[in-house]
């Protein structure tokens, strides 16, 4: 029998960005129902962001132990066991999920697992183990992404894995193809390359990380490189034999590359397609996302949606961002989103991070460009605990000294980024940055010189020699 239910806000998806937006309108005083077809955490806890950093996390450790002789430390004989390191994946994961439900619980929210399908603009149907209907005032979308399969060689999950189905295996394979080097092909490169895989990349496009700009891919593409990764740039795979044991992948052109196992990492698909959007009238876009407005609402008046279903900055924290802002706006407030300082961080080694404007893109936009960029070799504590690979650089406008920009390639790249996410999000100036006393020693004090640097008055780099 279909049960019937009536609630002020109704949120599709329980990812980053839906439980967010449940949580939100919760507080806000809403009944509050989220709907989620598989596991709390969406993408992000269970296939995303947290497996895959878990992974990392292992591997930083085992490069730390390589390189203990550096610091005189002698250690042995060092061996790992990646089965060990899938459980601890596992249960860092199912440790979280546990604590996400009890939190979304203690918001007095319902969750009813199953998938929803719109059968009007405020009704959706729900097939679960009960079916269920419920009526919301308002909607909430944020039902993410799934990867790309090409159906010239589809995943079979054993030896052509995805990025979710990589995360399942329990041995490691002796050599591994990665096809795709956008920033998800390139972590699990950094991840299997530290666990001793063979590792190849192969992109299309003449870069990889090429959406990240030129100094970013050329620094990431030389250290790979130096770390025994190979890249095949402007490289199309056609099709993969698969042989009695391993891989024979077939580029076009000709060229073949061997090997064990591949991940195919081209791309994510937005999941669309069974919510019956049409019934509701909601349209999509060009990309197949969901269009909407910069108070994140559809073009169907108490329809919002959020996260990677809206294809803008695909990433756990924008789409909880988007969480908070859509939560409000459903509830009566009127808040608009803006993309201007969302932090982006690539976990490979070396890390990356970055926000705001690039060089580039600055220039394109205009502005009368300062560079600032520092070098981790000359920072004590960088050459103190020998993690001198990278740089920080500001891109500030040389006539406001206003910091539009920012860019690091090194060590604690993903914390130090927050900082330039904060003053670009504040519309701070590089005087802000120097003002502002940095501890010593510490890598933050990088940006400290990288703002000195643009604002021509560096202190701990040699000034630039007047023409
Ligand atoms: C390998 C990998 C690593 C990543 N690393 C990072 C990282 O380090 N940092 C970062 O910021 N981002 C990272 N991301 C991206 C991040 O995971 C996503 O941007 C984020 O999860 C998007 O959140 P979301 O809420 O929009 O959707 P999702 O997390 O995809 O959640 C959507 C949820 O909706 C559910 N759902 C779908 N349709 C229905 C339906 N009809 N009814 C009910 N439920 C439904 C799904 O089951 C899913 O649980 C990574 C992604 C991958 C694949």
């Amino acid at each position: 029998m279909t049960k019937k239910k009536k609630v002020d806000v109704a949120v599709i998806g329980a990812g980053p960005g839906g439980y967010v937006a449940a949580i939100k309108a919760a507080q806000m005083g809403r009944s509050v129902v989220l709907i989620e077809k598989k596991d709390l955490g969406g993408t992000c806890l269970n296939v995303g962001c947290i497996p895959s950093k878990t992974l990392l996390s292992n591997a930083k450790v085992l490069q730390k132990i390589k390189n203990a002789k550096n610091y005189g430390i002698e250690v042995g004989e060092i061996s790992f066991n990646y089965t060990k390191m899938k459980e601890r994946k596992d249960e860092v994961v199912s440790q979280i999920k546990q604590s996400l439900e009890k939190l979304i619980y203690s918001n007095g929210i319902e969750i009813i697992k199953g998938e929803a399908e719109f059968i009007s603009p405020y009704e959706l149907k729900i097939r679960g183990n009960s079916h269920e209907l419920v009526c919301a005032e308002k909607i909430i979308i944020a039902t993410g992404s799934k990867p790309i399969d090409i159906s010239a060689f589809p995943c079979d999950h054993n030896r052509i894995c995805n990025s979710t189905s990589i995360l399942d295996i329990k041995e490691l394979p002796k050599s591994l193809v990665i096809i795709g080097g956008g920033y998800i092909g390139c972590e699990f490169a950094s991840l299997f390359a530290e666990l001793e895989v063979k590792v190849t990349i192969i992109e299309a496009l003449p870069s990889i990380v090429q959406a990240q700009g030129q100094v970013i891919s050329a620094h990431l593409t030389r250290s790979f490189v130096k770390r025994g990764i190979s890249i095949l740039t402007d490289s199309t795979v056609e099709t993969i034999d698969k042989k009695q044991k391993g891989l024979l992948v077939h580029l076009k052109g000709g060229e073949k590359v061997e090997s064990e196992m591949a991940i195919v990492a081209v791309g994510r698909k937005l999941n669309t397609q069974d919510l019956h959007l049409e019934k509701a009238g909601v349209s999509l876009g060009l990309k197949g996302e969901i269009e909407v407005n910069e108070r994140l609402e559809t073009k169907v008046t108490g329809i919002y949606a959020i996260g990677d279903i809206t294809a803008k900055a695909m990433l756990a924290h924008t789409a909880s961002h988007q969480g908070i802002i859509a939560a409000s706006n459903a509830c009566g407030l009127k808040m608009q989103i803006h993309y201007d300082a969302v932090p982006e961080v690539i976990f490979t080694d070396p890390e990356i991070g970055m926000v705001g404007l690039s060089e580039d893109e600055a220039k394109k936009e205009g502005y009368h460009v300062s560079v600032g960029m520092f070098p981790f070799q000359a920072l004590g504590k960088s050459i103190a605990s020998m993690e001198t690979e990278g740089f920080v650089q500001i891109i500030a406008d040389k006539d406001t000294k206003a910091i539009l920009g920012a860019q690091v390639v090194g060590h604690e790249a993903s914390i130090l980024i927050a900082e330039m996410a904060l003053a670009i999000n504040n519309e701070l100036t590089l005087d802000c940055v120097i003002d502002t006393i940095h501890a010593h020693p510490t890598v933050s004090e990088s940006w400290l010189e990288a703002a000195l640097l643009a604002n021509e008055t560096p202190v701990h780099f040699p000034p630039k020699m007047k023409k």
